[in-house]
């Protein structure tokens, strides 16, 4: 049996041999130094274009209303929608290099203030900016194509070497066809015999099984934690609307397993002013969801970086805590967490932690 040997692999600090028949190279930006460790000289199959985006308070986007500008005066698109309570606004779309922490720059946060300005009766402030960043998009070209020219936005699949099976580019919306193709190419790539077809067209996401719109009510009734009132007595509390929602929403059937944490394990607390994430999300998510940094907590388990740079800032102390106790961190783990979450956060440009001028910051 031929096999490809994945070394040194590392998970939580410790490092293992691993084995496979085939890989599949879905590093996104970052898959041109994967193929650079099969062969040297690669040819790059990424073109990284920036898009930056920029969160707003939730009066930009009222009753659920955002605005599309299919052409711009200078034939971009803008769009400012509704998200997660908050207001959405974005993009561009430049050429750039690929870094593990890209940053929007100034000019291009203000296109898209000046851009969406020109469609409203009200000015767009910088300094309502809660959240700004900058991602790669891993625009793709077809190693095997005739025309290496052409940049495509649909995904390219390719073997170029044996048993390495790089997909990228693409689309968030076609990842089901993306990883379809992926698993089609290392199923035949390293001769594999699957027992069934592909399903992945009609499978469900993880807590979408069973699911019901009107699941956040149940959420709510039968959340009991006993709380303190004002007079001392302890009396039941109720999970309030938005934080049922938000657990609905985001955990699917799964959310009744948060809301149990969060009865039984005393964290029902909100992990920052207005925003529905309660501490329990940290410690389910680090037992279910292999959450085992606060960048990952902040970013990706729950979107508060990108929805509020300034208090995912002020949550963080708190998330740390938590995963210190669910992954026995010692206090220079919890140090090293803190430092990195916080130069994570040095790349978001909200109004508090950008150099701008308008006429009030300095
Ligand atoms: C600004 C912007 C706007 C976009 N807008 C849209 C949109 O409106 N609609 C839409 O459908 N799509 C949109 N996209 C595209 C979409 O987000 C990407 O196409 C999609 O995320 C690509 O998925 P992926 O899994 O290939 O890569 P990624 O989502 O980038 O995932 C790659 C993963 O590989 C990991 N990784 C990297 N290097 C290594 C390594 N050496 N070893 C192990 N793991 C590694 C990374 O940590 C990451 O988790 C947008 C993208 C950007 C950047």
């Amino acid at each position: 049996m031929c096999c490809t040997r994945l070394s040194p692999c590392s998970y939580n600090g410790q490092e293992f041999d691993a084995y496979a028949k085939v890989v599949v190279n879905a590093a996104g930006p970052f898959c041109d130094s994967v193929r650079k460790m099969a062969n040297k000289d690669a040819l790059p199959m990424i073109c990284p274009s920036s898009g930056v985006h920029i969160v707003l308070p939730d009066y930009y986007s009222p009753d659920g209303m955002g605005l599309i500008v299919p052409k711009t005066k200078d034939g971009r698109v803008v769009f400012m929608l509704p998200w997660l309570g908050r207001t959405i606004a974005g993009t561009t779309d430049s050429s750039t290099s690929i870094t593990p922490l890209p940053e929007p720059n100034e000019n291009e946060i203000q296109f898209i203030l000046d851009a969406i300005c020109d469609y409203l009766n009200i000015k767009v402030r910088r300094t309502d900016v809660l959240s700004a960043w900058s991602g790669i998009r891993p625009l793709a070209v077809d190693p095997n194509a005739k025309n290496t020219e052409s940049i495509s936005r649909d995904h390219v699949v390719s073997e170029e070497y044996p048993g390495l099976v790089t997909i990228t580019g693409g689309k968030w919306t076609t990842y089901r066809s993306m990883a379809e193709d992926a698993v089609n190419a290392a199923i035949k790539s390293g001769k594999l015999s699957p027992s069934n077809e592909c399903i992945t067209s009609n499978l469900r996401l993880i807590g979408g099984d069973g699911w019901e719109p009107s699941l956040f009510t149940v959420l709510a009734q039968q959340y009991v934690r006993m709380k303190k009132s004002d007079g001392g007595k302890v009396v039941p509390g109720v999970m309030d609307t938005a934080a049922a929602k938000h657990l609905s929403r985001a955990y699917g059937t799964l959310a009744e397993r948060v809301a149990t944490i969060a009865q039984n394990e005393n964290l029902g607390k909100r992990l920052a002013h207005g925003y529905p994430y309660l501490e329990a999300e940290v410690a389910y998510c680090a037992r279910n969801e292999y959450c085992e940094s606060a960048v990952d907590f902040i970013a990706r388990r729950s979107r508060l970086a990108f929805l509020d740079t300034d208090a995912a800032s002020h949550a963080l102390p708190r998330i740390i805590e938590i995963l210190a106790t669910e992954h026995n961190w010692d206090k220079s783990r919890q140090k090293e967490e803190i430092q990195k979450a916080k130069e994570f956060l040095e790349t978001f440009k909200s109004s508090k932690n950008a150099h701008f001028h308008d006429g009030k910051h300095q």
